[in-house]
C-alpha cells in the first residue's frame, strides 16, 4: 500500500518526455511548401513514384545521375519529383511525418489499414474526440475508420525517424533525433543550467560552459545564515505539500478502523440531454461492512457506492478544447442510512494493469459527508498528469482504477 503510493507520486509520463520540443524547427519552415502542395501527406501518385525511385536505385548517387539526365532531357518528368535542392532528410519529412500534427515525434507511430501514419498522441486525441462526439474516429488522410484493433505500429518508420538528423535547439549542432535527446539534456555546452547554489537562492541560469566560471565568482556561498534561511524556507514550503499528503494518507490508514479499497472500471454512457454528453460510471460496489443491528432496510451488508466521472465538465462542447480534464464524484446508493457518514477518498491506478493502460494520476484526498439527503459528493478533479493523459484514457473502452475510501474515525458504524 505504502509502496504503491510512493510509486504513483513519482510517476512521470514517458510520452511527454519524448514528444516535446526537440523537433526540427527550421525544417518545418522549409517543408511548409510541401505541405501546402500535398496537404501534409503525399498523394498516392507521388508516394508511389518515390518508392519506385528507391526501388530502382539504391544509392543516392545513382539517383542523382538519373535525375540529372532527366532534367536535361525531359522537364515534364521533373515536376513529379521534389525540388532537387532539398536534402534527403527534408524530403523524408513529408513521407514520415504524422498526418495530423505533421511532426516527426520520437514516439509510437501507428498506421491505418491503408498505411497512413499517425503518432500516438494524435491517435489518442482523435479517439478521445470520437468518444466525446459519439462517432467513429477516422484516418486524417483516407477517412477509413481507426481504432485500437485496426491500427498497427510501424516500427520501420519509428526507427527511420530516430535516424533522421535534427538540429540541437541550443547549439544548432546536427545529430540524429535519437542522439539529440541525450545531447540537449545532458551534453550540450549551450544547454541552460542552474548555479549549484540555487538552493541558497542564486537565481543564475546560463549556458553549461559558463557554469564553472559563475560558480567560482558566485556570492551566494558567502551569504549570512539568516539570508540563506529565508530561501530554505521557500524550498521547505514546496516539499511540505508532498509531505502533508503522505501524512494525511498515513493518518487515515492508522486512525480509520474502516477502510475499503475497490478496484473498479469506468464504463462510458450518454446523458439524455438534447446533445448527449459522455459520462462514465462504475458498477455498484459495497464498502464498509456493517453488523446486522446497524443495517437499514435494504438487506445490504454495507454501504453501496458508485463512482461517476465527466470530461471537461465546465464546457458546453469538450471537443472544442484541446485541454482535457476529468472530474469525478462518489455517489452513495444506499438509502435510509441511520446517521451521516464522512468518507475520505482518493483515486489511484489499478495495480493489475500493465503500464500501457495504467492510469497516471497524482493523488489528492477528498472528503464528503454523506447523509440521506446528500448522497452525491461534488465533482472534483482527478489530477491526471497531463491533458494528453486524459485523451489517452478516453481512447480505451474502459478505464480501470482503484479507489481508496476511509470512514471518518470514531463513527459508530
Ligand atoms: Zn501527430
Ligand atoms: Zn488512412
Ligand atoms: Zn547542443
Ligand atoms: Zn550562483
Amino acid at each position: 500500500m505504502e509502496g504503491n503510493n510512493v510509486q504513483i507520486i513519482t510517476l512521470t509520463s514517458p510520452e511527454s518526455a519524448s514528444s516535446t520540443s526537440h523537433l526540427l524547427n527550421t525544417s518545418s519552415n522549409l517543408m511548409a511548401g510541401n505541405y501546402s502542395s500535398s496537404s501534409g501527406v503525399l498523394s498516392q501518385d507521388s508516394s508511389s513514384s518515390f518508392s519506385n525511385s528507391i526501388a530502382e536505385d539504391n544509392s543516392s548517387d545513382c539517383k542523382r545521375k538519373k535525375f540529372k539526365s532527366c532534367s536535361s532531357e525531359s522537364p515534364k518528368i521533373i515536376s513529379k519529383f521534389k525540388p532537387f535542392e532539398e536534402k534527403l532528410e527534408e524530403r523524408l519529412w513529408s513521407v514520415l511525418c504524422c498526418a495530423v500534427c505533421l511532426e516527426l515525434p520520437l514516439t509510437t507511430i501507428y498506421q491505418c489499414s491503408k498505411g497512413h501514419l499517425i503518432c500516438i498522441s494524435c491517435f489518442h486525441h482523435l479517439m478521445a474526440d470520437s468518444k466525446l462526439k459519439e462517432e467513429n474516429a477516422t484516418c486524417a488522410t483516407c477517412r477509413c475508420i481507426i481504432n485500437r484493433d485496426s491500427v498497427y505500429r510501424n516500427l520501420a518508420v519509428e526507427k527511420a525517424i530516430r535516424e533522421l538528423p535534427a538540429n540541437c535547439q541550443h547549439c544548432n549542432k546536427m545529430l540524429t533525433r535519437m542522439q539529440l535527446y541525450g545531447h540537449e539534456n545532458d551534453e550540450c555546452e549551450e544547454r541552460p543550467v542552474s548555479c549549484c547554489y540555487n538552493r541558497l537562492g542564486c537565481p543564475w541560469r546560463g549556458p553549461a560552459h559558463e557554469k564553472i566560471n559563475h560558480e567560482d565568482a558566485c556570492q551566494h556561498p558567502n551569504r549570512s545564515g539568516h539570508e540563506v534561511l529565508q530561501y530554505l524556507e521557500k524550498v521547505d514550503k514546496t516539499l511540505k505539500e508532498d509531505k502533508d499528503l503522505l501524512d494525511s494518507i498515513l493518518n487515515l490508514i492508522s486512525t480509520s478502523d474502516r477502510f475499503h479499497i475497490q478496484d473498479a472500471q469506468f464504463k462510458s454512457f450518454r446523458t439524455d440531454e438534447y446533445i448527449h454528453r459522455l459520462f462514465f460510471e462504475t458498477a455498484k460496489f459495497q464498502a464498509f461492512e456493517l453488523s446486522k443491528s446497524q443495517l437499514s432496510n435494504d438487506n445490504q451488508n454495507g454501504f453501496q457506492f458508485v463512482v461517476k466521472a465527466r470530461v471537461n465538465d465546465d464546457q458546453k462542447d469538450p471537443t472544442q478544447s484541446c485541454e482535457r480534464k476529468m472530474t469525478y464524484q462518489l455517489v452513495l446508493k444506499s438509502s435510509k442510512i441511520t446517521s451521516p457518514i464522512k468518507v475520505h477518498y482518493f483515486i489511484t491506478n489499478s495495480p493489475y494493469d500493465h503500464d500501457e493502460i495504467k492510469l497516471k494520476t497524482k493523488i489528492k484526498v477528498y472528503s464528503y459527508e454523506f447523509s440521506d439527503n446528500n448522497c452525491e459528493s461534488p465533482y472534483t478533479l482527478l489530477p491526471l498528469l497531463s491533458s494528453g493523459e486524459c485523451n489517452r484514457l478516453l481512447s480505451f473502452k474502459v478505464i480501470n482504477f482503484r479507489i481508496c475510501m476511509f470512514l471518518e474515525p470514531k463513527q459508530k458504524y
